[in-house]
């Protein structure tokens, strides 16, 4: 794990790309996943602040630090598996959008959910539920997304598959990787029915994968996705 505590050597990692400027005190890198679930379990018991940083070309500053640690998923790079004739592929959340549409097109392949920035992160493009001129066409990143792997802010790992955990109204109950039951009542209110990116996604019954999408970070860490891709 690669770690930064100058300030001068993470400038850049604590504004975004709306020039939002924020502070903290340390730059964690991790190299694999198991040193990030690590820090984020020492981070929750020392009750350390941590703000989860992708590409940084979010405009809202909600990766801007406010204070303690600024984590980098930048190694989080790998592309595990394009499965052509499911038309998936599956990934960790620092792959840049731009390298995957690369990757993609080799094979004949295409992710269609396009922000203008394409230096963003995966992971971030998910939290962000983020959309570009072709989602006017194939809608925006929920619509690609199958599974998720979630690092809690306690460090426990979540699993999401589409269709396989849905709210009764507007309770949900699941269970972390190690077992761990978790019951939550989601939030109340009717979402727009135009593009809309602000909030949690919440309605009655709702699939929990899609609390995830969009939680711009406030709910975990995207450690791994799998996604559909078109021809
Ligand atoms: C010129 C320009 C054009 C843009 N055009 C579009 C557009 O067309 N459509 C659009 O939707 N957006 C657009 N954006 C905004 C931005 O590029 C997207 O929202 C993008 O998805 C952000 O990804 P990122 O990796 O840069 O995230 P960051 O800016 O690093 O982070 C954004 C948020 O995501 C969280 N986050 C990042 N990675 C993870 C992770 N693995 N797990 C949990 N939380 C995480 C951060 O904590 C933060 O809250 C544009 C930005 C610029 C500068």
């Amino acid at each position: 794990m690669i770690i930064k505590t100058s300030k001068d050597e993470f400038s850049n990692y604590v504004s975004d790309a709306a020039n939002f400027r924020g502070d903290c005190d340390l730059l964690v890198i991790p190299e694999n996943k198991s040193e990030l679930i690590d820090f984020i379990k020492k981070s929750n018991n020392e009750k350390n602040h941590v703000t989860i940083r992708g590409g940084g070309t979010g405009l809202t500053g909600a990766g801007v630090p406010s204070r303690g640690t600024v984590v980098s998923t930048e190694k989080l790079i790998k592309i595990i598996d394009i499965d052509e004739n499911e038309k998936t592929v599956t990934l960790e959340p620092g792959v840049v959008l731009n390298d995957l549409q690369d990757v993609l097109k080799k094979r004949g392949f295409f992710y269609p959910p396009d922000p203008t920035e394409t230096s963003c992160f995966i992971g971030g493009t998910i939290v962000n539920n983020s959309s570009g001129a072709k989602s006017f066409k194939y809608g925006p990143t929920r619509n690609f997304v199958e599974e998720l792997e979630v690092i809690l802010p306690t460090g426990e790992v979540l699993n999401l598959k589409r269709g396989s955990v849905f709210a009764e109204n507007y309770q949900v109950r699941f269970f972390t990787y190690n077992g761990r039951e978790i019951r939550l009542d989601l939030p109340k209110y009717n979402m727009p029915n135009t593009k809309n990116a602000a909030g949690y996604y919440t309605k009655p019954d709702m699939d929990l994968i899609d609390l995830f999408i969009g939680s711009e970070g406030t709910l975990g860490i995207v450690s791994q996705a799998k996604l559909k891709i078109n021809r």
